[in-house]
């Protein structure tokens, strides 16, 4: 017999599951499923992400549902838009081959006259987001009182996100349930307030240790001073060529910033996060699925739940402010018995943090070096050679022009040929990253605990400065949001921006113009004059975007805090000598 056919599945259910090539239930849903199934019971449910667990319960859900009967049977309430129309996707393909049985996602951001619509067509189960819900309650769209059972999908994020009171009024207003079944990574005390409340002797099913990380993956630590943060980010992504990646940091400011300058720098990057519309969202979502969006960069909150195949990493940007936090950025990667790794950036003052972390999830964070400059062109290079010998040149008409190309190179070595393929890709990477710095230097000037290795540091930070100062050659890049599509051509571009800055041809190198955005090599000592000229200013109804384009990463707060630190490393010695 088929193991989920055993677990007590109908089938059309097993169909369905064979279909989506699922060959034995994960231990979640062997666990939660027969429990399930007999309908009565309140279960939770506590497994890492990534184990299954929207067929633990919407299995069973499909199976217990009338379908003869045109109303709400059962409530999904999870914690995100995308997780929800994540559980209706997926409860799609489960009921495939299960006839009369309809599902509608109910989320915010989206016409709530269209959601009303499909309800009223007589939806049995319905997947939810807190607010929303609320909101259908409310407009009496939804009728609670013949819901036999109640799903919490993520609950410790729900509550996490200050739904709790949402939480409570659903599960008051639905008296005539007969069951509630709870999901969770994580048990923290508020979940078990949800369960002391409202369930009757729940079964409790824990799935590998409480708490516990995902083995299937690999995390990794690095420690850089603040102001090298961005650096090393790039530096990780570079160094992970084949890399499929969620970046997280912790403001939607930081998501937006570190996706524009990546964009920039030509990375295939966007961001989700709390500010854009639901379509945004969507595109964003979409793209980065199928994989045209090599990395996505979010806030918690947008990310939370999603599940998307084969992500290979995970970047915190930071390390999140609750441990908790931890477990589900880097549950996004290792799904499905994969593996994954998670880096974080960290600085010095964070690496306590680790160690909590490390006792946390049980598993052992490794600390690695910033790869240098010379390692990730070693490594891009590989990747290069591997993707050149792997090219496929079976489909194309390629022996029309053999001949012709064996011609033209007649006289060239392989060497050569080789030499001049590998400079097309690589030049530009070999020049961003000769004389990089070493990044993993730690940032002892802030850090009051270490005061012995002060001496240290500072001749650190001077070697930092003379590094930079020789990678841009006296040049620095400044990107503008102005283009060919602007009507420029690059004689009157220069004019223009040579006008409205005041400054003379010379101190311009290099200028890149694209269709929407152009790059401009500038003296370093002239940057920021061209900057406060044209940064802010009009054309064409549009306000022109000037800002530096390869400089150090710098987050407003970082501003604050950094030349604090700086103010009180010149203050002090001067305070000293006064005293003296
Ligand atoms: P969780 O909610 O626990 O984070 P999901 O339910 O999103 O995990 O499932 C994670 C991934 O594992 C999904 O892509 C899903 O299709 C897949 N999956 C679930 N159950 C099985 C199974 N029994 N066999 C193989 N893959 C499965
Ligand atoms: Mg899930």
């Amino acid at each position: 017999m088929n193991a989920f056919e055993a677990l007590g599945l109908n089938e059309h259910l097993v169909q369905a599951v064979a279909d989506l090539g699922f060959e034995k239930p994960s231990e979640i849903q062997e666990k939660a499923i027969p429990v399930l199934l007999s309908g009565t019971t309140d279960f939770i449910g506590l497994a890492q992400t990534g184990t299954g667990k929207t067929a633990a319960f919407g299995l069973p859900l499909l199976q217990l549902i009338d379908p003869t009967q045109r109303h709400a049977q059962a409530l999904v309430v999870c914690p995100t838009r995308e997780l929800c129309l994540q559980i209706t996707n997926d409860l799609e393909k489960f009921k495939k081959h299960s006839k009369n049985i309809f599902t509608e996602a109910v989320y915010g951001g989206a016409s709530i006259t269209m959601q009303i619509r499909n309800l009223k067509k007589g939806v049995q189960i319905v997947v939810a987001t807190p607010g929303r819900l609320i909101d259908l309650i409310e407009r009496k769209a939804i009728d609670l009182q013949k819901v036999k059972y109640v799903v919490l999908d993520e609950a410790d994020e729900m509550l996490n996100m200050g739904f709790r009171d949402d939480i409570d009024f659903v599960l008051k207003n639905t008296i005539n349930r007969e069951s509630i079944w709870l999901f969770s990574a994580t048990m923290p005390p508020e979940v078990r307030a949800i369960s002391r409340n409202y369930m009757e002797t729940p079964k409790e099913v824990t799935v590998g240790k409480k708490n516990s990380g995902n083995v299937n993956i690999d995390h990794q630590y690095f420690v850089v001073p603040q102001q090298h943060r961005y650096e090393a980010l790039k530096r990780l992504i570079d160094f992970n060529p084949g890399m499929y990646g969620i970046i997280f940091t912790r403001t939607k400011i930081d998501a937006q910033e570190i996706s524009e300058r990546l964009a920039k720098s030509g990375y295939e990057i966007e961001a989700l996060h709390g500010d854009l519309t639901q379509q945004q969202r969507d595109k964003v979502m979409g793209r980065f699925r199928t994989k045209s969006l090599q990395l996505l960069i979010a806030t918690d909150v947008a990310a939370r739940g999603i599940d998307v195949d084969g992500v290979t990493h995970v970047i915190n940007f930071e390390l999140p402010d609750d441990m908790e936090v931890y477990t589900h950025r880097s549950g996004r990667t290792g799904r499905a018995g994969k593996t994954g790794i998670c880096l974080s950036i960290c600085h010095s003052r964070e690496t306590f943090k680790i160690k909590s972390l490390e006792r946390m999830i049980n598993a052992q964070f490794h600390k690695v070096d910033v790869p240098s400059g010379k390692d990730v062109c070693r490594k891009q290079f590989f990747h290069f050679m591997d993707t050149l010998m792997q090219a496929d040149v079976s489909s194309g008409d390629y022996e029309t022009y053999m001949p012709d190309l064996m011609e033209k190179f007649a006289s060239v070595s392989k060497e050569e040929v080789l030499q001049r393929v590998a400079s097309l890709e690589f030049n530009h990477f070999l020049k961003y990253y000769e004389n990089a710095e070493d990044l993993n230097r730690s940032d002892i000037r802030g850090d009051r605990r270490q005061p012995s290795t002060g001496g240290d540091a500072r001749d650190g930070s001077r070697k930092e400065r003379t590094d930079f100062n020789r990678r841009d050659n006296g040049y620095t890049r400044l990107f503008i949001n102005l283009g060919t599509k602007d009507g420029f051509y690059k004689a009157s571009f220069l004019q223009f921006i040579l006008d409205e800055s005041n400054l003379k041809k010379e101190v311009l190198g290099k200028i890149d113009m694209r269709d929407m955005n152009s790059w401009i090599e500038i003296d370093k000592a002239e940057a920021g004059r061209m900057i406060t000229a044209i940064d802010g200013k009009r054309y064409n109804n549009r306000t022109i975007r000037m800002n530096e384009a390869d400089g150090g990463f710098k987050r407003p707060n970082d501003e604050g805090s950094g030349g604090g630190r700086e103010r009180k490393r010149t203050y002090a010695p001067k305070e000293r000598r006064s005293f003296r």
